[in-house]
């Protein structure tokens, strides 16, 4: 089997490992309730549970003040990405279950973020990084935009020729990249202070959520013609999104 494979395959196995230790020792302190190490098991396994709620319930009231307040609490912005890591994929499958379709979640989710970003106030002069989808390209456009930037001729086709100008407007970096790797790519080397991203709800979500506390503010493309094609971004909510960071919600 490929290490690839086995690493996942390892990881499955590690984890029914653990649920069914999980469940074994609260079957035994159901049956055995009255043994000393039932007891202490038991309150164990309280006291970590309620360590995770702590912490999880911290989080979500930090990101509800800092909305509120529209400011960051530096102390506690690790407990916010956590509640946001673990609490991510529940909220989804709840939503699911609700009924709630998932583009709406994402949407609330980036919007969410946005809020949380504009309270962190980045500062004037600080590397920016504007990250656009290949899908804003012209689908005829003949130059290579991927590998540099500067091959757009902003010949109007499209909006990239006018985000090129935006970018210069903020002095920000402006990289274009046609999927997930290619952007994880651009942050490593571009190495910003924060990233304003255009994208759909799912690459969008992901992104923010693949960045693990680098500000990401969001901003979603149109997509008048499908997805992942021709599509389309509003200038001003990108110019919102630079203000946004420099000069804080
Ligand atoms: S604006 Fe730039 S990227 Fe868009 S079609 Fe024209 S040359 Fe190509």
């Amino acid at each position: 089997m490929e290490t690839k494979k086995r690493i996942y395959i390892g990881l499955l196995a590690a984890s029914l490992l653990l649920e069914m230790s999980l469940a074994f020792m609260i079957c035994y302190v159901i049956v055995n309730r009255d043994i000393i190490i039932s007891q202490i098991m038991l309150i164990t396994v309280a006291v970590l549970l309620a360590i995770v709620f702590l912490i999880l319930g911290i989080g979500i009231l930090a990101i509800v003040i800092m909305i509120i307040k529209s400011r960051s609490i530096p102390s506690l912005e690790k407990l916010t990405l956590w509640a946001n890591e673990l609490l991510f994929p529940i909220t989804l499958f709840i939503g699911r279950l609700l009924g709630v379709e998932k583009e709406k979640i994402l949407k609330s989710f980036i919007s969410v973020n946005n809020y949380i970003v504009a309270s962190k106030r980045i500062l004037p002069g600080e590397k920016i990084l504007m990250l656009l989808p290949h899908c804003l390209q012209n689908s005829d456009c003949p130059f290579k935009i991927t590998i540099d930037i500067n091959n757009c001729k902003n010949c109007g086709k499209c909006p990239i020729g006018q985000l090129r100008e935006l970018a210069d407007k903020y002095n920000a970096v402006l990289k274009v990249a046609t999927g997930g790797t290619l952007a994880r790519k651009w942050i490593e080397e571009v190495r910003p202070l924060a990233v304003i991203a255009v994208a759909c709800e799912r690459d969008l979500a992901s992104g923010i959520h693949d960045t693990g506390g680098l500000p990401v503010v969001g901003v979603l493309n149109s997509r008048p013609n499908g997805p992942c094609f021709n599509t389309n971004v509003c200038l001003e909510q990108v110019d919102q999104a630079f203000r946004t960071i420099i000069q804080g919600g």
